[in-house]
């Protein structure tokens, strides 16, 4: 027996959204558009309120076209110290916008309003100039945790005070949603553009959507093509995508209860200690006479899977193929090694 909690993005498909899939009307997207990537876009635009959305085969790609429509090569780009477009997109905003990234460092986990004021610089001719802030929600480095409304708005209006758009990466946008009861468009508003995953926790093979301005979205289906990322009869993975919006949004909510089951079980064992999950990515901090390497290599043995974060921290993270029972019983074996 194998529980997998590496990651969200290890869900597969289920039988029904296989069927949905392989039933899915298709047409060819890059010369005159899929029927069924167009629903998954509309869709997707509908529930951000922003004018359009463009179907990329990645979360990676999509930010990455976003920081180009949004950047100019030769500034910088500010975001959190932890975010996925600086660690996880293989130096992306480098290579391709040509841009300088800015790590913000949070005094308190994650990027607020005051820790964005106070990394923009005073204008001189010695600095780099500012041209965009990226905002992760939820932030996946910081344990899943959910920048509020009030904190987004925050921040955003910090932006706007300095003319710079905001993009929000919001892979797990639909997890903050859920967990904060703050609908998917409130967090859109105050950004230009939002990025969002259908391969995360909506269990779709693959997939992202872009969303933004009807202008700067046509700048955008250019600049999908020429990362390489225009695809054919794509209406097969819209219709994976639609399949989880519709079937597998709302029961989010679940991952979230597993995930506070799980961090409640193992809080405390063996000195260990959990960050509190705000959605369904629970941090393990281990004691300094634990290597977070060794611990993952010997929960795989016993069957459980999990990420080693760094040295001394693990990620667990719940999803929908992991039923209840599978998350205590994995607890239990972590409890177990960390007790002895
Ligand atoms: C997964 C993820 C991405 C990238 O999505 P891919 O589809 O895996 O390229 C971007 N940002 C965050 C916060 C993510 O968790």
């Amino acid at each position: 027996m194998r529980i997998d909690l590496r990651s969200d993005t290890v869900t597969l498909p289920t039988e029904a959204m296989r069927l949905a899939m392989a039933g899915a009307e298709v047409g060819d997207d890059v010369l005159d558009g899929d029927p069924t990537v167009r629903r998954l876009e509309a869709t997707v635009a509908g529930l951000l309120g922003k004018e359009r959305a463009l179907f990329f085969p990645s979360g990676t790609m999509a930010n990455q076209a976003a920081v180009w429509l949004l950047s100019r090569p030769g500034t910088e780009i500010l975001l959190d110290a932890g975010a996925h477009i600086i660690h996880y997109e293989g130096a992306g905003a480098a290579a391709l916008a040509g841009v300088q990234v800015r790590p913000v460092a949070p005094r308190d986990g994650m990027m607020d309003a005051d820790d964005l004021r106070g990394a923009i610089r005073a204008a001189s001719p010695h600095v780099p100039v500012a041209s965009l802030v990226c905002v992760e929600n939820t932030h996946n480095g910081a344990g899943g945790r959910v920048t509020s409304l009030d904190a987004l708005r925050s921040i955003c209006s910090v932006a706007d005070e300095f003319g710079l758009p905001v993009h929000l990466d919001g892979a797990r946008l639909w997890n903050a949603s859920v967990a904060s009861g703050t609908p998917l468009r409130d967090f859109a508003t105050c950004a230009e553009t939002v990025m969002v995953s259908f391969s995360k926790g909506l269990g779709a093979p693959v997939g992202a959507a872009l969303a933004g301005p009807a202008e700067l979205m046509s700048e955008g289906w250019r600049v999908r093509k020429r990362f390489g990322g225009g695809m054919r009869q794509s209406g097969i993975l819209a219709a994976g995508a639609l399949f989880g919006i519709e079937h597998h949004f709302t029961r989010l909510r679940e991952d979230h209860q597993r995930a506070q089951e799980f961090a409640s079980l193992i809080d405390g064992a063996g000195g260990a200690r959990v960050v509190p999950p705000d959605t369904n990515i629970v941090m393990l901090d281990l004691p300094a006479r634990l290597n977070a390497f060794s611990l993952v290599e010997q929960a795989a043995k016993a069957g459980i899977l999990l990420t080693p974060w760094s040295a001394a921290r693990i990620r667990a993270v719940t999803h929908l193929g992991v039923g209840p029972g599978e998350v205590a019983e994995a607890a239990h074996t972590i409890v177990r090694m960390l007790e002895t």
